[in-house]
């Protein structure tokens, strides 16, 4: 998939007229058009060149899990037979401020991950590869043509570790979020990561207002060192750092990712600690019951501990959400599905 500016280069190698840029990103981003051969505005022999260069839909529909509350997750495969996953949640996360008639688009950036946080099932097969931009997009093509619904909100939650694929999440964003690609705005954009400190504030300085999540998930380093080996490298105090330079660059609230693990990090004392460092960066933080996966020991603690904890961080006027669960019955935890599927579970 192209961003206006390569396709201009690759048209002047052609030797084509600059105009036919805007035909083409018309057919690809707003008619939707699969194939190059519909693109019936353009010289026969010049859709012949660049369909051999550039598939529209490098992903294929394999299947797709409806739970209960109709959140649904795609799962993708991609042209060398591996898989990724994308879950359409129709009423978004009253965390992202949204209206409960949005439709929140959680995407994959990687196939695996190589950050291999204990409790989530992305890591557990390792790291394979990153996705290209035209990956990571068409998951948000495929997702609307397949729900018929429009994609509002779009969230880097799915698998993979987006800022470890710097280059082609950037190339996304800007297909994402320009007037000639999708077209949605940057502010319902939430790029999420496990805290990679030199690409944070790399991230800080792209024009666009995208939005911030981190996965802190322990308030402490000996808390968030147990389950985050990425801890070992970049520590809570130098992320508070680079949390801070994205506050001076960006207008909207970070947002703190917490996990809810019994006997983990959801004592008091943990809330108490959590509440501080929100407090210090003005985050305001989404709880989340730990949704089991399969092979590993972790469980959520009882819903009266979890309402506990959001009290405490509440009591301290930190903006903490309970996040109703939600596909909790289709394996949404990211990487759970995809899981399956390969060890032919599915
Ligand atoms: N790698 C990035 C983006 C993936 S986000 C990151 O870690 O931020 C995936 C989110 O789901 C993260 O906040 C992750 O911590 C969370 N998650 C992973 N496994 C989970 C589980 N079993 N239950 C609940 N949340 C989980
Ligand atoms: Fe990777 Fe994020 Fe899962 Fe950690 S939580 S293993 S960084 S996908």
């Amino acid at each position: 998939m192209l961003t206006k500016t390569e396709l201009a280069e690759l048209l002047e190698d052609h030797q084509q007229p600059a105009y036919r840029a805007t035909q083409i990103l018309d057919w690809i981003y707003q008619k939707r058009t699969r194939s190059w051969d519909e693109m019936s505005n353009l010289p026969p022999a010049l859709r012949e060149a660049l369909a051999q260069q550039y598939p529209l839909r490098p992903l294929t529909h394999t299947l797709t899990k409806g739970s209960a509350d109709t959140t649904r997750k795609f799962l993708l495969q991609l042209p060398d037979e591996r898989y990724i996953e994308t879950v359409l949640i129709p009423a978004s996360p009253a965390l992202y401020g949204e209206k409960s008639d949005r439709h929140t688009l959680c995407v994959s950036s990687q196939v695996g991950c190589a950050y291999g946080c204990k409790f989530c099932a992305s890591g557990l097969d390792g790291f394979t590869r990153n996705l290209k931009a035209s990956e990571i997009v068409s998951q948000i093509i495929l997702a609307e043509e397949l729900s018929g619904e429009k994609v509002n909100n779009l969230v880097f939650m799915g698998m993979g570790e987006p800022l470890a694929n710097f280059t082609n999440l950037t190339k996304a964003l800007e297909i994402i979020t320009s007037d000639w690609g999708l077209n949605i705005g940057a502010r319902r954009i939430t790029v999420s990561t496990s805290g990679l400190v030199p690409q944070i504030k790399k991230l800080a300085l792209l024009p666009q207002q995208i939005r911030l999540a981190i996965s802190l998930h322990g308030p402490d380093d000996q808390t968030r060192e147990k389950i985050m080996p990425v801890n070992k490298k970049y520590d809570v105090d130098e992320l508070f750092g680079a949390l801070r330079v994205w506050n001076a660059n960006k207008k909207q609230k970070i947002t703190l990712e917490y996990i809810l693990i019994d006997g983990i990090n959801a004592s008091t004392t943990h809330a108490q600690t959590l509440a501080r460092r929100a407090q210090s960066i003005n985050a305001k933080v989404n709880l989340i019951p730990y949704n089991t996966v399969e092979g590993l020991p972790w469980v959520r603690p009882s819903d009266d501990d979890c309402r506990h904890f959001r009290n405490v961080l509440t009591k301290a006027n930190v903006s903490a959400t309970l996040r109703l669960e939600k596909g909790h019955d289709i394996d949404a935890a990211c990487g759970q599905l995809r899981l399956k599927k390969e060890k032919n579970e599915i």
